[in-house]
């Protein structure tokens, strides 16, 4: 056992320290229980961080609980249940592939949505590596991440009182963060010095356990480097693009550097997204430095990398000038054995280097991350390989999936324990076990999602009071935030990133038809709105303050709502507490989203066009598509002709079906399609299934290639 962090446990229940530096608890309800039962006011009040919890307990309640005996029993059945989980042979991955097994994969990533308490992730990118993680360390896949702690993350979002958002930076407190030293001796630091190029930087590094899965992340901000270089890894997408390059330089050079200090050999890499893929340049130097060629160092490189790429839209692809690739590489060419001009080709398109071409040209394995995705995507790079014909560009596509015990709600996942058997979790990607949820008494089902709803409406509420009570923001925020929220209306939720292409504001098309909906007497509507704008989209600003105000105006009678800062923590509430969850891009820019997918899991319909994941996850009964499948990929403009698709679907659809209630106020036909909901989405769009398609489609053929290819 390691120092102890936390002395003030009794040794009796000394290993919560254990838990709490494993993130699992957080996808274990048992261990989140266990945590909630120490102090259930403090667990709320650090949004469920047991590292802090444990920091800032009453030493009288912790010596309580180890003398209460209800509270050691489920101690000891959590602890066994956590080491049987890290120690399981018989896991899947393990059970299929027993040699690869033995081995690591790398998957690097610019961000990582593990939980609210580490702040490292902007959204949907985020989110999905984390979910990658958790699933890979259930299925006993041997992966270790590599990325960044950012010490003031990603921003935290207020809205002014005329509706202008504000970015507000908060220092993570590495001591209540679940991060620990990725040294053997917690109380050391491990110092790695970087050298590429004209960049010479120290990183610490620092480990997150997630499950068997450990993820290392460098930080910048220490005493050696001089000021600019200890802002390096401060904020998660700020800065130039000189602030980007050495960013990238970092994680991906950096990145693998690391891992080779920690001593971790992996046989397999995966990028997810372009900002890694200076990860592939290192690979090749490597092997050039121990005597390959650069073919055959790049060939070997190809057959055991992974590539997956995230978006349809030409910003979301990094690209540098090349006097600054020049500038930061300057001598590294020389030890990949090229010429400058050889090493810029690698990445050359449209006069600048690009991240995305360098990863698809030094990568065998390569995919986007929905079927359509895929389409649009080889569309897209097909400049990249001027011999092939659009379809024959060697890019894929899997689907992405979210992480089912991270996102299913405790209290549903109680239910599915009784009326599917317990067996549910390592069973949820079995699509005919889930033909059982046909068997939940639909009133025990509607009564599962009035309980998510009213505790949804409740964390809407304090954090309304705790804005007035504590910034003493004007009352009519306290309004706009969702004070007047009605828990028996029909509600929509629409939380995402605020960017132009998602339309927020594409339900107010035509304000009147939307308000006869909202403000009918009987069968009223309200909507719920959150996200954040990237701090440099003034478009996205926009749109928050035009919904801001509709939020704020009375005559929306209090039926729009803004929340403020989303984030993983809200949007767990607002995945399981709404009943629609709409989402209204312009197709084909979603690649994939993921939201819906864990509103689905939680039995809420989707309103949704049919773009990324619901033009494969729509069935026809499972929830409604807004206007037509796409004809081509073409990007599509018509808003009027999607806003009276969606007005057509509210008015004479999904409002009607909502309030047909028998004499108990069950909705039967509704709840018919909750768990044809669930049963359709849950098994095809988790976590699980997504990552089996990765490990067999890809993980493993990349393993045998590299025996093939070693040089
Ligand atoms: C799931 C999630 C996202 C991604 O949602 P999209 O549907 O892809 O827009 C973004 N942010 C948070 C906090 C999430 O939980």
């Amino acid at each position: 056992m390691n120092t102890r962090r936390f002395p003030i446990i009794p040794e009796r229940i000394k290993r919560l320290e254990d838990l709490a530096y494993n993130l699992k608890w957080s996808w274990d309800y048992r261990a989140r229980l266990l945590f909630k039962r120490l102090d259930p006011q403090l667990w709320k009040n650090t949004q469920h961080n047991p590292v802090r919890l444990l920091n800032e307990i009453a030493p009288e309640r912790i010596i309580d609980a180890a003398n209460d005996p209800d509270f050691l029993r489920e101690y000891e059945v959590t602890l066994k249940s956590f080491d049987r989980d890290s120690s399981r042979k018989e896991k899947w991955f393990p059970r299929e592939f027993p040699d690869i097994a033995r081995q690591k994969i790398a998957y690097f990533s610019a961000e990582f949505g593990l939980h609210t308490s580490l702040p490292i992730y902007s959204g949907g990118l985020g989110i999905l590596a984390g979910d990658h993680c958790k699933e890979s360390s259930d299925l006993g896949i041997p992966l270790v991440g590599a990325g960044f702690v950012y010490p003031q993350g990603y921003f935290h979002q207020r809205i002014q009182s005329e509706g202008w958002q504000e970015d507000v930076y908060e220092l993570l407190e590495r001591k209540n963060a679940p991060i620990e030293s990725a040294s053997a001796d917690p109380d050391q630091r491990f110092l790695v010095e970087l050298n590429v190029g004209s960049l010479s930087v120290f990183v610490v590094v620092w480990r997150v356990n997630l499950g068997s899965v450990p993820l290392y992340l460098m930080d910048t901000d220490v005493d050696e480097n001089p000021h600019g270089d200890r802002e390096l890894s401060a904020r998660l997408y700020g800065g130039d693009k000189e602030h980007r390059i050495r960013q990238e330089i970092v994680l991906g050079v950096g990145g693998l550097r690391v891992l080779r200090a920690l001593g971790i050999q992996p046989i397999v890499f995966h990028a997810n997204e372009g900002h890694t893929a200076f990860m592939l340049l290192e690979r090749v130097r490597e092997l050039v430095q121990e005597g390959a060629s650069f073919e055959e160092a790049a060939e070997h490189v190809r057959s055991t990398s992974i590539f997956t790429t995230h978006t349809p839209v030409p910003a979301g692809h990094d690209a540098f000038p090349f006097h600054m690739m020049e500038k930061h590489f300057a001598g590294y060419w020389d030890e990949l054995k090229l010429t400058k001009d050889q090493f810029l080709d690698l990445g050359r398109f449209n006069d600048s280097f690009n991240m995305t071409v360098l990863a698809l040209r030094m990568t065998r394995w390569c995919n986007g991350v929905s079927h359509l995705h895929g389409k649009v995507t080889r569309r897209m790079w097909q400049v990249a390989f001027p011999e092939l014909q659009e379809d024959q560009v060697p890019i894929t596509s899997v689907t992405n999936g979210v992480h089912a015990p991270t996102w299913i709600a405790p209290e549903l996942g109680l239910l599915f324990d009784r009326y599917l058997g317990p067996e549910w979790v390592d069973r949820h990607d079995d699509i005919p076990f889930w033909n059982r949820v046909m068997e939940i008494p639909d009133e025990e089902l509607w009564n599962v999602h009035q309980l998510l709803k009213r505790k949804m409406l409740a964390f809407v509420r304090e954090r309304a009071r705790s804005r007035w009570f504590e910034d003493h923001v004007d009352p009519k925020q306290v309004i706009a935030m969702g004070t007047l929220l009605d828990p028996d209306a029909l509600t929509i939720g629409f939380a995402r990133r605020f960017t132009g292409y998602k339309r927020a504001a594409l339900i107010f098309h035509e304000i009147n038809r939307i308000k006869a909906l909202m403000l009918d007497r009987w069968k009223p509507v309200q909507i719920i709105f959150s996200g954040k704008a990237h701090p440099a989209d003034e478009h996205g600003k926009h749109l928050i303050h035009q919904i801001y105000s509709l939020a704020a105006d009375h005559g929306m009678a209090g039926h729009v709502a803004f929340v403020e800062n989303y984030e993983m923590h809200s949007a767990h509430f607002f995945t399981q507490g709404v009943d629609v969850w709409l989402n209204n891009p312009r197709p084909p820019l979603e690649a994939c989203g993921t939201s819906g997918q864990k509103a689905a899991m939680n039995g809420n319909l989707n309103v949704s066009v049919l773009d990324g994941w619901w033009y494969e996850g729509y069935n026809g009964n499972n929830g409604w598509a807004i206007g037509d499948p796409p004809e081509d990929l073409e990007v599509h403009y018509d808003d009027n002709a999607d806003a009276e698709a969606l007005y057509q679907l509210l008015e004479q659809q999904v409002v009607p079906l909502y309030y047909n209630r028998d004499q108990q106020g069950l909705p039967h036909g509704w709840i018919q399609m909750v768990k044809e909901t669930l049963r359709s989405i849950v098994p095809r769009f988790c976590a699980r299934r997504m990552l089996k398609e990765y490990a067999s489609r890809m993980y493993v053929p990349a393993a045998l290639e590299g025996e093939r290819t070693r040089v």
